[in-house]
């Protein structure tokens, strides 16, 4: 049986929440660290570095395509250096196949690369692996949660079921969880192995909570369309303001919508702040 089978409900609250930087710090540090550098490299960017890792940060977490697939990015970012700085082979190649293909990953990559045989292809599966490496190689302590996110949880889960809706790997967001104790304040963890977090807020949604007693916390656009497709409340945690915004869910968000007042102003409220801290 899954874990979304298996599940029982505890409370008529549920506050569901995303992890990667949102209740943990660890989408700065992949992205400043490992997937800019990596390109920089890749493409032998050195020359114009500081101007293509700034687009890269801007277009990954500071502004509306923040949490966009890998792909889709190196796409973006590489277009603009090819129109600003220097040639990129393939560019036109790349971003096309980008637009069009119905999977973005390692593996439809490198396939395309075996059928084609375009460097650009096989250069981005390069990078990509880089990536993952980067990642890996990252020290552990270097990632934690945003203060105020365990105290936010803690609060939570007295008095709402509390469940991680993640689309990053299960294992990393459990052993980012695991290590500083907030595992102890989930009662379901849903990540890219049950689907996606529309489909994963809809199979909770089928235990039974009304739609007003269910809150997603995110800090994507991805996490707000999540929480409309199923009609639930959202809560933005801001980027670069990620403690003021869990001190404001433990103080103001949490209690209003326990006692059923968070919807209409204070969350039209929430969402606009969330939208002009993306532009
Ligand atoms: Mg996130």
């Amino acid at each position: 049986m899954s874990v979304l089978e298996q599940f029982q409900k505890r409370k008529d609250f549920l506050i569901c929440i995303d992890s990667d930087g949102c209740a943990i710090d660890s989408m700065n540090i992949k992205h400043v660290q490992c997937f800019g550098p990596c390109m920089v490299r890749e493409w032998e960017l050195e020359g114009w570095e500081e101007a293509i890792l700034e687009r890269w940060n801007k277009i990954n977490l500071y502004s509306k395509t923040r949490g966009i697939n890998r792909f889709l990015a190196l796409a973006e970012t590489l277009k603009e250096a090819d129109q600003n700085f220097i040639r990129i082979q393939g560019i036109r190649e790349f971003s096309e196949w980008c637009g069009q293909t119905d999977e973005l990953s390692n593996q439809s990559v490198e396939k395309k690369y075996q059928d084609c045989g375009q460097q650009v292809f096989q250069k981005a599966l390069h990078w990509s692996k880089a990536v993952n490496k980067a990642i890996a190689g990252l020290n552990e302590e270097q990632i934690c949660p945003f203060d105020g996110a365990p105290e936010g949880i803690r609060k939570a889960y007295q008095n709402a079921d509390v469940a991680i809706v993640s689309s990053a790997n299960e294992e990393a967001v459990k052993r980012e969880w695991n290590r500083y104790g907030l595992m102890d304040s989930v009662d379901i963890c849903l990540t890219q192995s049950e689907g996606s977090k529309a489909y994963c807020i809809g199979k909770m949604m089928e235990k039974g909570y009304a739609r007003d007693r269910v809150l997603m916390i995110g800090d994507a656009p991805g996490d707000r369309l999540a929480a409309e497709e199923n009609g639930v409340l959202y809560y933005p945690i801001l980027v670069r303001r990620e403690a003021e915004s869990w001190h404001r869910f433990i103080g103001e968000a949490l209690p209003y919508f326990l006692k059923g007042i968070y919807q209409g102003r204070y969350e039209e409220e929430r969402k606009q702040e969330f939208e002009e801290n993306l532009s």
